[in-house]
């Protein structure tokens, strides 16, 4: 299959169990969902014939030492995309992989930090993994509905837009009153940086 990809960059993770690390980011072009708050533009960008196409691309933005490359396949919805032999090429190349999917699709076996941010509950496939990132507040998908679920690390992060600052406040008391659950802040937000 082809694969279609909005871009591809290197920087630092930003948010979630993950913060602070280098990576490169492959974002997948599409998504099943139209969420009123997404702040990604997931759409055009370049088509990639291959899995070895694709993963080529993704090792020459790397350009850093093998043993820690990190690549973290993201969206739109990657998992509309992401299969069996583009986890082999990426594997093939020394990465480890990352993806953050809404949860709704099933995923290839192989993905090493396996990150679900649901955006419903009844349509959530995806039931365990690494870690659960749940933006918050969002109507009608509360942190209750995922606290018994297998996840490694349970991270809340505050809704962006123009009530970030309320958000954040809320987000902030639901962790302290609930500790199973982690802040994640979006950090390269506040850094200026992708
Ligand atoms: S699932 Fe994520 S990428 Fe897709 S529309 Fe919602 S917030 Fe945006």
């Amino acid at each position: 299959m082809s694969y279609a990809v909005k871009e591809i960059f290197k920087t630092l993770q930003g948010e979630g169990a993950q913060a602070g690390r280098p990576a490169v980011f492959c974002r997948f072009a599409g998504c099943n969902l139209a969420c009123d708050f997404c702040d990604t533009d997931f759409t055009g960008g370049d088509s990639f014939a291959t899995a070895a196409a694709l993963a080529d691309a993704i090792e020459q933005v790397w350009q850093g030492a093998r043993e820690h490359g990190f690549v973290v396949l993201t969206g739109g919805e990657p998992l509309l995309q992401v299969d069996a032999a583009l986890i082999e090429q990426l594997h093939g190349r020394g990465f480890e992989i990352a993806i953050e999917t809404n949860g709704m699709f099933d995923a290839p076996a192989g993905i090493d930090w396996l990150c679900v941010s649901p955006k419903s509950i009844d349509g959530l496939k995806l039931q365990r993994g690494d870690e659960l990132k749940l933006v918050y507040p969002q109507d009608d998908v509360p942190p209750e509905a995922f606290a018994h679920l297998p996840f490694r690390r349970f991270s809340l992060q505050p809704m962006d837009g123009p009530a970030l600052a309320d958000n954040t406040a809320r987000a902030i008391a639901y962790c302290l009153a609930h500790p199973q659950w982690q802040l994640s802040l979006q950090t390269h937000k506040y850094l200026g940086i992708r």
